[in-house]
């Protein structure tokens, strides 16, 4: 167990977890999220964090700092908590970006801990190197051992309590990200972003980050705080936190409000394209577009940078919520069906379903199905195995979405997507599940998938499935040896 950060409730990958910031005496209650402090550039007073938007966490680059003169001699004199005006944990990045963005950096992983250390950082990072996506395998592997050796030389450096980041990179290449969550793991530090990912989010490819992080946590221990690096958009919040990931950082907040971006949990949107505000923070509750638009550009910066961090730390609390209650994936698909791109990341979380089912809870509230994706959920995928330890009695079993018949040894109900199941197991989860009325057709696949797996799992018994008017589909899934009885016609 690593002694810095304590999983407690979970629903699939998600978790809130207690990250222990020794330095800054402090207890971050995760998922988080840390606004980035730009030192040149402040747009929203980070004193203001604390108690307006309820951050924890402040991110700010030690590169920017060590580079500027007067920053520097400031933050070596003042101390970063005093210069910045936060009084909450802070942590600092170490350039790796300039490096990615510029080729070169004059600095090294030795010298930037010591600064980060020396000028009051709660959790510091080396240089890694954030190998973009799409890079081909050999210049992957060979920066991810770059990376690795970083790792263990900051092993190395005395910075007394600073936590320190081992960042895991690794490309688009799943194994390569594996073997850096164990690598990283393996160290003695303490918290791991999952790196160069920035370019994925840009560019909506929610898919292939969201692979990129599923491999990541494969090799992580998963008493591994993780850190999403460059998640600021509060779309995809749901689906990272369903990823199993535990702290973001948005730059969005400042960076949109610039351009005159306003941030929503389903996508973007443009002041000039806005006639109502349909938000209820302070911001837009006492003001309207218009109003905004005739403001100076500063003004109309800092209302939106306002607007942009309520937003994002509104959705923080809906997806802790949301974990505490067990009802997360329904948020996550809530959240995609606003947007094929988090829709795409929704479909690549449900591939994994079984690393996801590992460590979700047997037990829930309710699962409500809200779509075709609800069929793919771990929930369904845990019932399916379940039914090939599932022993019936009968020699000749029912299988019923209607009544039990006492023509039959014994009947089972049935329940689509999740199938057959021995009616003493009625009021348990998830067979408890909300569905509608007019279930779809990866409802009735998926509920026929489970018919083959008892069917399998009993080869001499003969079983009848009485079924609703199923879709073809459906039925051609069922083996041959199971009779057929459509209810609904009477045939
Ligand atoms: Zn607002």
């Amino acid at each position: 167990m690593r002694d810095v950060f304590e999983v407690g409730a979970q629903d699939g990958l998600a978790r809130i977890g207690e990250l222990d910031v020794p330095r800054a005496g402090v207890t971050v209650e995760t998922p988080t999220l840390m606004p980035v402090v730009n030192p040149n550039l402040i747009t929203v007073e980070p004193s203001r964090f604390v108690d307006e938007f309820g951050a924890e966490l402040l991110i700010t680059n030690s590169y920017i700092i060590n580079s500027d003169d007067d920053l520097r001699e400031r933050a070596l004199d003042e101390g970063l908590h005093e210069m910045l005006g936060f009084d909450g944990a802070i942590m600092t990045d170490s350039g790796s970006f300039q490096l990615a963005e510029y080729g070169e950096i004059d600095t090294d992983t030795e010298a930037i801990l010591r600064f980060q250390h020396d000028i009051g950082s709660d959790i510091g990072t080396p240089v890694d190197i954030p190998t973009p996506p799409d890079a081909d395998r050999e210049q992957a592997a060979a920066e991810l051992e770059t990376t690795q050796q970083r790792l263990e030389l900051a092993e190395t450096v005395d910075v007394g309590d600073m936590l320190v980041n081992a960042p895991v990179q690794g490309a688009t290449q799943p194994d390569l990200r594996e073997q850096a969550g164990a690598h990283a793991y393996g160290t003695a530090l303490d918290l791991f972003p999952v790196g160069a990912v920035v370019p994925l989010m840009n560019q909506y490819r929610y898919d292939d980050m969201t692979e990129a992080v599923l491999a990541a946590k494969r090799g992580l221990g998963r008493d591994a705080p993780v850190h999403l690096f460059g998640a600021g958009h509060p779309m995809m919040f749901a689906l990272a936190a369903a990823l199993g990931c535990d702290l973001f950082d948005s730059a969005a907040y400042a960076i949109y409000a610039r351009d005159d971006r306003y941030l929503t949990v389903s996508g973007t949107e443009h002041l000039d394209d806005l006639h109502y505000f349909p938000c209820d923070c302070p911001v837009c509750a006492e003001h309207s577009p218009q109003a905004v638009r005739g403001m100076a550009a500063g003004d109309r910066e800092r209302l939106l940078a306002g607007h942009n961090l309520h937003v994002s730390f509104g959705e923080i609390r809906r997806v802790k919520q949301a974990i505490k209650s067990g009802t997360l994936m329904e948020l996550v698909a809530a959240r995609a069906h606003a947007h094929p791109s988090t829709l795409d990341g929704y479909r690549a979380l449900l591939d994994h379903s079984d690393q996801l089912e590992a460590s979700d809870p047997a037990s829930k509230d309710a699962f409500f199905y809200t779509g075709a994706g609800s069929a793919r959920r771990p929930e369904v995928h845990r019932h399916h195995q379940r039914l090939d330890r599932l022993d019936v009695d009968g020699d000749d079993v029912l299988l019923t979405e209607g009544d039990s018949n006492h023509r039959y040894d014994e009947s089972w109900n049935v329940l689509p997507p999740f199938g057959p199941y021995p009616s003493a197991l009625a009021t348990t989860y998830p067979l408890t599940a909300e569905t509608p009325a007019r279930m779809d057709r990866a409802g009735y696949e998926a509920a026929a998938e489970g018919v083959c797996r008892l069917a399998e799992a009993n080869p001499d018994t003969a079983f009848t499935l009485a079924h609703d008017d199923w879709p073809e589909s459906a039925l051609e899934a069922v083996p041959q040896r199971v009779s057929l009885y459509n209810a609904v016609r009477g045939e």
